[in-house]
């Protein structure tokens, strides 16, 4: 059981609830968001992304996604019951930043071996998720960053939940460079086979604070629960459980 305890928002008095482990709290009546330990406002930069989904939206969204694909029973829209359509805005750290990767490695594929150097420059939105546990899939996730506004408390469904973030703006920023790294090591195996040296200078230029909305589905099919993400921005099936086609026959 979750407790969620509360303190004054910092600009209008009204009562912030949050839950163990988060940071900031955003004020469901105003939108400002506080700094929890300190009762300071927060002072970055804070954004949303639009949910362009309402239930009966999502239904049919849902609905394209059973009968696509050939993985699918096809009975599948038929047989399956929505039991739950949670609609939460989660809390990103957005990365804007030039990543350069210096490296030197060994090419091994031809004899004899040879040493290559070379760069790897790229510019980045790069997106953490500021939850310590989730099942969201942040490396599927394009955000649709077009669509970002100011965080505007106003815009957003008085059914949803907005989760609060756990990660410190440091620490997110850490862990973009931490993957981006990764991610530098995984597009240099076309060129090296080894590397024996790899450097990443980050450059970053901006950091925003990004509440997204996905929505959480759970259906029924055949006495079995499964789950659907989707991004309430652009519609996209982020992750889905597929009952397997035999699902029942045995
Ligand atoms: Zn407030």
């Amino acid at each position: 059981m979750v407790i969620a305890q509360s303190i004054a928002c910092s600009r209008c008095g009204g009562p912030v609830e949050f839950e163990p482990g988060e940071l900031f709290a955003t004020c469901k009546y105003c939108g400002f968001t506080t700094v929890i330990e300190t009762g300071q406002p927060f002072s970055f930069e804070h954004s949303l992304l639009l949910n362009k989904y309402d239930e009966a939206g999502l239904e049919s969204l849902v609905r394209s996604w059973m009968t696509s694909g050939f993985l699918k029973p096809a009975d599948l829209v038929r047989k399956s019951k929505l039991l739950e359509k949670n609609l939460v805005y989660l809390p990103f750290w957005l990365v804007s930043a030039e990543a350069k990767t210096t490296y030197k490695g060994i090419f091994e594929r031809i004899s004899p071996p040879v040493v290559k150097e070379g760069t790897l420059d790229k510019e980045y939105n790069w997106l953490v998720l500021a939850r310590e546990a989730s099942d969201f899939p942040s490396r599927e996730y394009n955000v649709p960053l077009e669509g970002k506004i100011p965080y505007d408390f106003r815009r957003i469904e008085r059914f949803a939940k907005i989760l609060n973030s756990e990660i410190e703006r440091d620490e997110a920023l850490e862990i973009a460079r931490q993957q981006i790294e990764a991610h530098h090591r995984f597009l240099l195996q076309k060129d090296v086979d080894r590397i024996i040296d790899l450097r990443l200078e980050l450059n970053m230029k901006q950091m925003v604070y990004l509440h997204a909305p996905a929505w959480f589905v759970k259906f029924e099919y055949k006495g079995s629960l499964f789950k659907i993400i989707v991004d309430g921005a652009t519609g996209a099936v982020l992750k889905g459980d597929i009952p397997s086609s035999k699902f029942g026959v045995f």
